[in-house]
């Protein structure tokens, strides 16, 4: 709790939205995007014990506990366990926000995954986020706002989580028990995230994946390995695109290597990035990036796993042999 509470407070965004608070120049509705849907959680937790706490944030006192154990009258928090917004749930929001606080002097809703709203739901709050009772607050979470209506968007205060530096994640996990070594493949994995850093970094399952995904790119030699290598990557999960997002990871870091050594990021894993800089030029991996992109394309396409492995093998294999050392 302590480092996250460093973390967000950290943040650009954090701070901004105290001195609001502090000076009483509070919007009653806020939009909050970020590339960390797990960091965007949190924060709007935080946001809220910042809007109830009587000493202005302090995340210790009884008001901030209770909204930290999602235990406050005045706090509620939608969608609700069933993952999606109900128009129900918006029916409430609007009854409820005028019926008054309980215990303090505001009421906050908190309104995760908000571009996963429908339009026609996202328009019946419009009313109410235009004007709202006097002590409420909302606040929208949303990690794609190009899905909010701009209508929406123009009726709430816009704050942006921005990427957490690559040090300050690595701390981070550190600071929660994860070994270094650990924490720089998962930092490296989530650039800019260190919640879902974390997620990844307490799945044991996960770093051996990643070493498995090493392995296949270094043994990469010649097109009688393809079709071992396409059934040994698609063996590692279920999910291909957290296989090719390894291998992006890995190039990614074969081109820091390029440029200089002492930009490597995965400093424990130097060795494994040098025997892979060693059978692919740079103009290979320049050109193997947007082969990877292009497999994650398809797969969202839902183009099928085993032809998008076997594609995206092939083309390696052959970009590597059109653009040698
Ligand atoms: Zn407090």
């Amino acid at each position: 709790m302590e480092q996250l509470t460093k973390l967000i407070c950290d943040t650009e965004a954090f701070k901004s939205l105290k001195k609001q608070f502090e000076q009483n120049a509070f919007s009653h509705a806020y939009l909050v995007s970020g590339q960390d849907p797990l960091l965007l959680k949190k924060f709007l937790v935080f946001a809220t014990a910042l809007a109830l706490c009587p000493k202005g944030g302090c995340f210790k006192c009884i008001t901030c506990n209770k909204v930290f154990s999602e235990n406050h009258v005045d706090v509620k928090k939608y969608p609700s366990e069933k993952g999606k917004y109900f128009v129900t749930d918006i029916n409430e929001i609007i009854d409820d926000c005028y019926v008054k606080p309980f215990e303090g002097e505001r009421k906050v809703y908190i309104l995760n995954d908000f571009d996963t709203m429908s339009v026609v739901l996202q328009n019946k709050l419009l009313k109410t986020l235009e004007e709202p009772p006097e002590n409420t607050v909302f606040f929208l979470g949303a990690f794609n706002t190009s899905a909010v209506l701009p209508t929406v968007k123009s009726r709430c205060q816009k704050i942006h989580l921005d990427c957490v530096d690559f040090e300050k994640v690595i701390s981070y996990l550190v600071g929660e028990g994860i070994n270094e070594a650990n924490a720089e493949i998962a930092a490296s994995f989530c650039d800019g995230m260190p919640l879902t850093a974390e997620s990844y970094a307490r799945d044991k399952t996960f770093f051996l994946l990643f070493d498995k995904v090493v392995e296949c790119v270094k043994n990469l030699d010649s097109s009688r390995d393809s079709l071992r290598t396409v059934s040994q990557l698609l063996s590692l999960s279920n999910d291909f695109k957290i296989v090719l997002k390894v291998m992006e990871t890995l190039f990614v870091q074969t081109l820091k290597a390029y440029s200089d050594e002492d930009l490597l990021l995965l400093k424990h894993k130097k060795n494994d990035i040098l025997t892979i800089k060693q059978k692919f030029s740079q103009r290979a991996v320049y050109n193997i990036l947007p082969l990877l992109d292009k497999a994650k394309i398809s797969l969202e396409n839902n183009c099928n796993q085993t032809v998008v492995a076997d594609k995206l093998v092939l083309g390696i294999l052959e970009v590597r042999y059109s653009c040698p050392k």
